[in-house]
């Protein structure tokens, strides 16, 4: 059975053989433009509903959900059809909204500060079940607009390129987020960046790079020895003479391993003749990883470091270290240490953990 979201126009067509024909194309609106399941699609006969809702279920199950203490995070847990479990973040803001999403149930990258790298790899997701985390976020950030999507959650988006690609596409063409607000991150699969470079539609991509030199990088993100940054700088410089998008790069900053005066200067030998802007984000805790993240006045100064030598960096704010659904927090198992301690949100109800 597919997903509401991994079903074609003809599928659905087929679906709805013996209706009237405008009942495709009615469906197909409720689905796309509004993110309804059939249940929710209340301008259908209810005979009609029913029997598409044993159809077209959804891919995601909710198995719990959990909002930060200050309301403006919450990770969403789900079970797929075939048992394997993934995460997304809903992050808002006061005008907006931007979802973090899944594209595999874990990492086979192995990375080895990331908590979806240390839960090793289950599968790779399908395009509607990428999409329907961007579905489900759409609505629960109403009302704000759901702006920006970013492939930040579990796993490698560009080792699972086509499904990847098919979901770029419809969150695209029909959930109304431009590809200009999607951004793909990738800890550095150069012939998905080739790839990338050669499609019509211009995402934002960012590098997840934490290491400017080989032989650290080598040791904390793995993949370095396939592709060593000579060839991941030059796949980054097609990427960027193709499509023209602001090329950022992902820095986890870890006390004493990459947040030296050093490391600065060779990030910014790397980031320069790209114009790259460098996200900065102090490493958050995973419990298979013995690093500490830099302090804040660390990452200000490595921060100050690259503007001296003329690039444009930021801290990034950590969301929702209190839940884990900060970045590389994901593992789809456990609860988080401190769900115990929240709040629930004053509208959606309930702190919601296993239903
Ligand atoms: N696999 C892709 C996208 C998912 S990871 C990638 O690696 O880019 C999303 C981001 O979280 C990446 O930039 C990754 O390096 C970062 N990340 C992983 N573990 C982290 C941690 N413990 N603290 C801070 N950032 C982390
Ligand atoms: Fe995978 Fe990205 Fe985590 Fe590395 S940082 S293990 S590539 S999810």
């Amino acid at each position: 059975m597919p997903g509401a979201f991994d079903v074609s126009r003809e599928q659905l067509a087929g679906l709805l053989a013996g209706e009237p024909r405008f009942r495709t194309e009615q469906v197909w609106r409720g689905i796309w433009e509004r993110g309804d399941l059939p249940q929710d699609m209340t301008d259908l006969p209810r005979s009609l509903r029913e029997r598409l809702r044993a159809l077209l279920v959804p891919a995601l199950e909710e198995v719990s959900r959990w909002t930060s203490s200050d309301h403006r995070t919450t990770k969403w847990l789900w079970r797929l059809a075939d048992g394997a479990r993934v995460e997304t973040v809903l992050m808002l803001y006061p005008d907006r909204a931007t979802v973090c999403i899944s594209s595999q149930a874990g990492c086979a990258m192995g990375c080895s500060f990331c908590a979806t790298g240390q839960a090793g790899f289950a599968r790779h997701l399908s395009a509607g079940e990428i999409v329907e985390q961007v579905a489900v976020a759409r609505r629960e950030a109403l009302p704000r607009r759901l702006g920006n999507v970013v492939f930040m959650g579990m796993g490698e988006p560009l080792a699972n390129y086509d499904r990847t690609w098919a979901a770029v596409e419809r969150i695209h063409a029909n959930l109304g987020i431009s590809a200009r607000h999607i951004t793909v991150s990738t800890v550095g699969v150069v012939p998905g960046i080739r790839r990338l470079a050669q499609e019509a539609l211009p995402v934002n991509l960012a590098v997840s790079l934490h290491a400017a030199r080989d032989e650290l990088r080598n040791r904390i993100v793995p993949l370095n020895r396939r592709y060593p940054l000579s060839v991941l700088m030059g796949a980054c410089a097609e990427y960027l003479a193709a499509k023209n998008r602001r090329l950022s790069f992902e820095w986890a900053l870890i006390a004493g391993v990459n947040d030296t005066e050093r490391d600065a200067a060779e990030l910014a030998e790397l980031a320069l003749p790209l114009r790259a802007h460098v996200n900065l984000i102090p490493l958050n805790p995973t419990p298979g990883y013995a690093g500490r993240g830099t302090a804040a006045t660390g990452a200000a100064s490595f921060r100050d470091e690259l503007a001296r030598r003329g690039v444009n960096a930021t801290v990034r704010a950590n969301r929702g270290t209190d839940i884990d659904a900060a970045c590389g927090q994901l593992a789809a198992g456990q609860p988080p240490a401190a769900a115990g301690s929240l709040r629930p949100p004053a509208a959606a109800g309930a702190l919601r953990v296993a239903h």
